[in-house]
This record gives C-alpha cells, structure tokens and sequence, in this order.
C-alpha cells in the first residue's frame, strides 16, 4: 500500500472517470444522436438517414455520405480526448466545427455497445470495426488480442454508419429512469427538426427501425422556409417574415458598426408574424456559430416583444442563426455544449429584439395600408 496509514483518497480507476465522464455528456438518447449528427455535419456530409429502436434505448443508427474515416484512425475513433478537429487550445477560438473535445464517442462506447462502419473515398473497402469502453472490440464486443479487434474489410458506400445499441446496459439506474419510449423519439426528433432547418445543403431523413414510414424528411436541396415547412408544418411556413441584420449595420447616433461594437457579425433566420394563430408552446430554435444553443435571455426578451404584436396567449415560432465574433463567444461552457457565453450579451439581445420589433410592425402597418386603400 503506497499510500500512509489513514489515508482515505484515492485516484478513481480510469474506467469509472471515463463512465462518470459519458453520464454528463449523454443524459438521454438524444444527447447521443445530437453528438452523431454533429459528427455527420463536421463530415461534410449531404444526407443523413437515422433509424431508431425503442426511443434510441435498443439502437441509433445513423448513416452519412460524408467523408468517411481513414482506417488508420479506427483505432483512436473512440479514444477519449482524441480528435481530428483541434490541436491547440488557443484553436478554440476559431474553431468552425461542431466538435472538438474528442470525448463524444468514447462516452457512447463507455455506455453502449457502439461500432462503425466506414469508408473514405480513396478507400477501395469499407471497414467495419466494433468498440468497447474506448477501444477496438471484438465482434462480440469484448476486449481482445490485436489481431481479432482489428477491423474488417467489407463492402460499403462512401460515408460512415455508427450503430449504437443498448445504450445505458450498464447504467441500469439510468436505464429505469426513462419512463417513455416515445417521449425519448420525441427529443430525438426533436434534436433532428432543428438541424434540419439550420443546416441548409444538408437532407435529413429518420424512421422507426422496421417501418417503411418516414417520420421526417427533408432534401438537400430545400430552402429556409420549405425546410421549417417540413418540420414545422404549413401553418408556420405561411406566415414566417425572415430576420437579416449584418454586422456592418450601426445604431443611429453609433459611430461603430455592431461587428465593431459589440462582435456581431450576422443574424439571419425567419420568425412567424403577428397573424399566426397558434396556442402550442415551440421552444424557439436558436444557433450561435452554428450550434444549437438554448439561449433563455433571448427567449424571454424575444416573448416580451411579440406580446405588442400577439393576441393574449399566442405563441411565435422563432429560428435565428447568430453568428459572433469567434473570440467573443465561449463554447467550452458545459461538456453537452449546450450552453455558451459571449461578449455585449445584453447590448446583442437588444439588437436583435429591435430589429425583431421592426419587422413584425412593418408587417402590421403594410397590413393597415391595405384595408384603409
Ligand atoms: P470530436 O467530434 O470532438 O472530434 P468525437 O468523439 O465526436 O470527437 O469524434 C472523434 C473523431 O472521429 C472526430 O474528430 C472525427 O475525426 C471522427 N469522426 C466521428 N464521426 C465521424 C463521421 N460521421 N464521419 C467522419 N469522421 C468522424
Ligand atoms: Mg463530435
């Protein structure tokens, strides 16, 4: 015993760290999908298909036409920390893609039974290839010698196909926790939804595994509003008034431009007008360089706004994409990401809420225009 007589602290096996790390990362099914997704779009793929089992609890199974993963690198694909996409902390604040932390699929190889099917264009074969706790597994998905981890070369299109089944075996407490199946396919869609209207250029398609039946689907091709369309429905599609503010717009009285100013470079998206009918609560969809963050203060400034314009106990639907200065903006907040902080918050909510103010009353008076003439 290294350590002196009474002493009670001890290093955690790596195996616990790395089990208690995945619990923060992947709540739920749909923090797993989320991660894959983000990993397809940071791939540059142009279609994503997902099937899902039992609300992702049985199997989430996304396949992607992206750029596939070198068969050298299979052996560190679920390798906690390792990455393609950052190599020094100072890229942080430039980082363009979703991921970077490198922990996303050795959590769900901590928590699942994960494995991998891929091939690169240049690659002749497609390779398949079986994880467990972090590592190359055996198709059984146990630990095993060099050799019979190895991944396998077989035939396959361009892209990559994770499969991830029976997520949370071995968090059974996590695993009780889940009440509903379906509220769980829910998320998922939900999660889906949203990418599917930020990422343009990008088809999205998601079914129950065994059905025919899509559940979502949308084209590369579609534009902004065919896109909330789909996954949004017609009702918002009619109504939406699109929001574009680019930095090089000023205040007034302000010398500087809002890129200047404050770092805002960009907001673009679309928001329902004051003749949307619709009682149900939509959780707005917010991006911030492009991920997809819950942003609460912009919520409840955008509310406060559209109570001017809506009859007691309507609600919008709102999808702004804001772009800000890379070294403003913070992502490394939270493991999920979810959150982020940056720079002149206040000074920004109010720039987009004035803008969100005009174009909703410039609607509303076009509209008077009209039946007064
Ligand atoms: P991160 O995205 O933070 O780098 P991940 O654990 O999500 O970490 O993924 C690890 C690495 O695996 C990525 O950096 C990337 O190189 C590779 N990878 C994961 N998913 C895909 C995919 N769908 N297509 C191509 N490469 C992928
Ligand atoms: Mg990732």
């Amino acid at each position: 015993n290294e350590s002196g007589e009474g002493a009670q602290i001890k290093a955690l096996d790596l195996s616990v760290v790395n089990k208690i790390a995945a619990g923060e990362i992947i709540i739920q099914p749909a923090n797993a999908l989320k991660e894959l997704l983000e990993n397809s779009i940071d791939a540059k793929s142009t279609m994503i298909d997902i099937q899902v089992k039992d609300g992702g609890l049985k199997l989430l199974h996304i396949t992607d036409n992206g750029k596939g993963i070198h068969k050298n690198d299979l052996h560190l694909l679920c390798e906690r920390f390792a990455t393609s996409k950052l190599s020094k902390f100072e890229d942080l604040e430039s980082i363009a893609t979703y991921g970077f932390r490198g922990e996303a699929l050795a959590s769900i190889s901590h928590i699942s039974r994960l494995s991998v099917v891929t091939k690169t264009a240049t690659s002749p074969l497609a390779y398949k290839a079986f994880y467990s706790n972090g590592k190359l597994a055996t198709s059984s998905f146990k630990a095993g010698s060099d050799k019979s981890v190895e991944p396998k070369p077989i035939a396959g299109k361009d892209g990559t196909q994770i499969i991830v089944e029976n997520l949370f075996y071995n968090v059974p407490s996590r695993l009780k926790a889940f009440r509903s199946k379906n509220d769980e396919f829910a998320k998922i869609l939900d999660v889906i939804g949203r990418y599917a209207v930020h990422a343009g250029g990008v088809g999205f398609s998601c079914k129950k595994f065994g059905e025919s039946h899509q559940v979502l689907s949308t084209r590369p091709q579609l534009n902004l509003k065919e896109r909330i369309r789909v996954v949004f429905g017609t009702a918002v599609a009619n109504e939406l008034i699109d929001v574009i503010l680019d930095g090089d717009e000023k205040d007034e009285d302000a010398e500087k431009s809002y890129k200047d100013e404050y770092g805002l470079i960009k907001v673009s998206g679309a928001v329902t007008n004051s003749n949307f009918n619709n009682k149900k609560r939509i959780q707005p969809v917010f991006f911030i360089n492009h991920r997809l963050v819950s942003c609460d203060p912009l919520k409840r400034a955008l509310s406060s706004i559209y109570q001017f314009f809506l009859p007691k106990g309507n609600q919008p639907f709102i999808y702004l994409s804001l772009e800000i200065s890379p070294q403003n903006l913070d992502v490394n907040v939270h493991p999920t990401k979810r959150e982020v902080r940056f720079l002149n918050e206040e000074e920004i909510i109010d720039i987009i809420c004035a803008k969100v103010h005009k174009v909703l009353s410039n609607i509303d008076s076009s509209r008077k225009f009209k039946a007064q003439g």
